[in-house]
């Protein structure tokens, strides 16, 4: 009884065929879907069921148990409709008989169903049996229900009925009625947009048979495989979402490498080598060599290195950046390190002096702080090549801001960033290589989805010695017991971090409680120097609040979140974060990784408001539990979705439908794989056909990926 699906030969609807053009869908109705970005025919069906429950065993009615959910199936005897005095409810009653016996049905208020329920039909019926008030015979009261008709095809129960999440307008029946429909439309055989091989190597299903099961199992179909979504038909479909989308990295990959052919690769010798290790303060880790070894590779290649590489907060980032720099100056040409925030930029170009003095380099400056002769200066050296480093914040990428011959732009923090200030900075050079960095650490499946047009280097390990920050979680309490603990800190001579949470929106607001924190506790510790620091302050104010910080005498710092990251002082140890509730689990890790950056013992403690949510405990429970970022990365994306994972800030996350990058990591592997195979392949006919789907399936729900 459950039918193949064979097409209808009278009306056969294209995938790309508008909604509205679907019987059942009006232009209401189609305006609506299309506000939930369904458009055509496709769309409708990539909205898949996010569950299936299993209605197809029949059971005997005699087996019906109370409280029990089950299938039957029968012929209707009797039906009749009816009023009850006291409440005005109408309730439509049939009796239903199989082989084994007979059950009461009820339905309330759905006098229509006197015209379905007529005597002698069969009739499909799913739910849960109860024992009628008076009299001991057992009742279905509202069931899923399905009027088999002659031809007809049980739809609502009597298989393995899809769950789909809700679409305005629709009932959940109407949402089965509706796919149904266009799947019937649908040809005999859709064109298949994978390239050839590609399906028939992972034996999917025809296109149209893998929609026609995703949406309707057929009844051999493993209902635990339907839930971890590995069912041939759902792997397909999920495959051919991350393939597109890895194709159009692919493409666009292929475009910069093109544009950037003939350009002479970078030459590293012994002497060059000596040069940089003599930079080197420590050792690097095992991470860091690897990391760096790719780099080079890249740099050394003619091809121009677009590389992402990321790791936990601490793992060491900049140094491998600023050997990376080196190589390009040593080759004569010009490297540029752009960070989020002028305090970061005035920190990293400090201490790239530091490590670099003697050595015959000049690093250069260039924030909007820097202004006047200063500034006249520095734009000079940038223009004649005098100056072959500059550290700067986006104000690198302002007009009049131009290179002799830069080659290697570093954009550190770079999910802080929006692409076009990216762009702006890549642009100051000709075919410039790029190295992105992030602390923000990520699942590489979600990497790749991100910055899929990157290749990806991972630091994964922490410089030796490193001890994991004790973190706690604080009620307002304890807070006296907690400025005891700062007080021994301080005497101890350890610094300390007072972060408050600063939301854009209520920014004066929240500024407002940051100031009267600071005041607060000068009051609690008058003999103590405290620090206020906020985006708000003046360049001066802040770098006097900075330097004090830096050079250690000023113990304590009130701030917001303008500390977050980058900030290196090791001997700051402890880290009080108030309403920490009110954080993303990325943003906490962030913050805790200013501490434990020193040889001390460092902590963190988190300070719960009183009316913290319980996601906001399981949130500080994550940070208390573990020091790992990849494994916070994990639980944050778990909890939030990709979509909030980044704030506001972070633009140009694909709207996955089908696929998630956690659950999914190893298909969406296997379509990248694929995708830059084909890619590479560019036979110009199939291409075209290639992207003729990919612009279908992702132009509008893709702002980062233009497609040429
Ligand atoms: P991040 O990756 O978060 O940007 P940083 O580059 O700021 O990390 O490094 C964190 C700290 O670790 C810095 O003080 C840096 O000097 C130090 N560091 C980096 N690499 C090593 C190493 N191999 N051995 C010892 N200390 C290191
Ligand atoms: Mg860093």
């Amino acid at each position: 009884m459950i039918g193949r699906m064979e097409p209808r030969p009278d009306r056969i609807l294209d995938l790309a065929t508008p909604l509205r053009y679907l019987q059942g869908i009006g232009p209401a109705r189609a305006e609506k879907l299309g506000a939930e970005g369904l458009a055509t025919i496709e769309d409708l069906l990539l909205h898949l069921p996010f569950r299936y429950e299993d209605r197809s065993c029949f059971l005997p009615i005699t087996a019906l148990l109370p409280g029990v959910r089950g299938t039957v199936r029968g012929r209707v005897l009797s039906a009749a409709l009816r009023r009850t005095r006291q409440r005005r409810l109408t309730i439509f009653e049939a009796l239903v008989e199989d082989d084994s016996g007979s059950v009461r049905v009820l339905f309330y208020n759905q006098p229509y169903l006197r015209t379905l329920f007529t005597t002698g039909r069969e009739v499909i019926l799913y739910g849960e049996t109860t024992i009628a008030r008076r009299g001991r015979s057992l009742v279905l009261q509202s069931p899923q229900f399905e009027v088999l008709g002659d031809d007809d095809e049980a739809i609502h129960t009597g298989r393995i009925v899809p769950i789909y999440p809700r679409l305005p307008g629709f009932s959940s029946r109407a949402i089965r009625r509706i796919m149904h429909r266009a799947l019937h439309l649908l040809p005999a055989v859709l064109p298949d947009p994978l390239p050839a091989g590609v399906a028939a190597r992972r034996s999917f299903p025809p296109r149209r048979q893998a929609l026609c099961e995703v949406h309707f199992p057929p009844p051999d179909t493993a209902p635990e495989a339907m839930l971890r979504r590995r069912a041939p038909a759902q792997h397909r479909l999920i495959f051919e979402e991350f393939f597109f989308l890895q194709l159009g990295f692919a493409l666009a990959r292929r475009e910069v490498d093109a544009a950037s052919s003939g350009r002479a690769a970078l030459h590293v010798d012994d002497a060059v080598r000596a040069r940089l290790r003599a930079v080197l303060p420590f050792r690097l880790t095992g991470a860091q060599k690897k990391a760096l070894g790719e780099i080079a590779a890249d740099l050394m290649s003619g091809r121009p290195m677009n590389r992402l590489l990321q790791g936990d907060v601490g793992c060491g980032k900049t140094m491998v950046a600023l050997l990376a720099a080196l190589l390009a100056v040593e080759n004569g040409h010009q490297a540029a390190f752009m960070a989020p925030t002028e305090i970061l930029a005035e920190q990293h170009h400090r201490s790239f002096r530091r490590l670099l003095a003697g050595r015959g380099y000049q690093v250069g400056l260039l924030t909007s702080g820097v202004r006047g002769p200063a500034r006249r200066q520095l734009l000079n050296g940038l223009r004649s090549g005098d100056i072959p480093f500059v550290v700067g914040t986006h104000a690198l990428g302002e007009e009049g801001v131009r290179f002799r011959s830069l080659r290697l732009a570093i954009i550190d923090e770079q999910h802080r960033f929006g692409v076009a200030q990216r762009a702006r900075v890549r642009a100051k050079g000709d075919r410039c290589d790029v190295l992105v960095m992030t602390a923000t650490p990520i699942p590489r499946s979600l990497a790749l989805t991100l910055y899929g047009d990157l290749d990806l280097s991972v630091i994964d390990e922490l410089p030796p010695g490193r001890k994991p920050v004790r973190t706690v979680m604080r009620g307002d309490e304890a807070r006296s017991g907690v400025y005891h603990f700062l007080r021994a800190r301080v005497a101890e001579g350890r610094q300390v971090y007072v972060v408050y949470p600063v939301i854009e929106e209520s920014e004066r607001g929240d500024l407002r409680a940051a100031a009267a924190m600071a005041e607060r506790l000068r009051g609690v510790f008058p003999a103590i120097s405290i620090g206020l620091l906020h985006g708000r302050l003046k360049a001066e104010e802040r770098d006097e609040v900075m330097g004090r910080f830096l050079a250690g005498a000023m113990p304590i710092l009130v701030s917001t979140t303008v500390i977050e990251v980058g900030i290196d002082v090791p001997n700051a140890t402890v880290m009080v974060i108030e309403q920490a509730e009110r954080f993303g689990l990325s943003q906490l890790h962030q913050l805790r990784g200013r501490v434990g950056r020193g040889e001390h013992e460092s902590y963190c403690i988190l300070m719960a408001g009183a009316e913290i949510s319980d996601e906001g405990r399981r949130r500080l429970e994550v940070m208390c539990r573990t020091s790992d970022g990849f494994e916070i990365a994990r639980r944050d994306l778990e909890m939030r979705g990709p979509g909030h994972f980044f704030g506001t800030r972070q633009s140009g996350i694909p709207d996955l439908r089908l696929g998630d990058v956690l659950r999914d990591h190893d298909i969406l592997e296997d379509a990248r794989r694929e995708a830059f195979a084909a890619a590479a392949l560019q036979r110009s006919g199939h291409r075209d056909a290639l992207l003729q789907h990919l612009t279908r399936r992702w132009s509008g729900r893709l702002g980062m990926i233009e497609i040429g």
